[in-house]
């Protein structure tokens, strides 16, 4: 049961470190909801689910039809696995540092990524 608890909270991060990835090189706020960067609707309930709505809207804004990225879920998904490797492989206090430093290491690498060249 841990581990599906691990998988839940490794998708939740990852979606979090996209949406931080996304934001902080803009300076927007991390709070307020998540909207497409093209027609600016703020998104449903259900098309926040990490993973599972960028599938079920085959990669597109549900109103727009703009691309999404495929790192979104590549790194949702990505984050899930490392924190199921993390709880399956090391004791409780142990995987939350090593899930935690994922995380920040993460959203780090990313927002260098997203600021290259400007
Ligand atoms: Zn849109």
């Amino acid at each position: 049961m841990t581990l599906v608890y691990a998988a839940l909270f490794g998708l939740a991060f990852g979606s979090f470190a996209n949406a931080a990835i996304e934001r902080i090189p803009r300076g927007v706020s991390l709070n307020g909801r998540s909207h497409c960067d093209r027609c600016n609707r703020a998104l449903r309930a259900s098309e926040l689910i990490p993973v599972a709505s960028y599938l079920m809207l085959r990669g597109r804004c549900g109103s727009c039809g703009t691309r999404i990225g495929a790192r979104t879920p590549v790194l949702e998904a990505v984050c899930g696995a490392t924190f199921v490797a993390a709880f399956w492989a090391l004791a409780l206090t142990a995987a939350v540092a090593v899930a935690a430093a994922f995380v920040a290491i993460t959203i780090c690498l990313g927002v260098a990524w997203e600021r290259r060249g400007a």
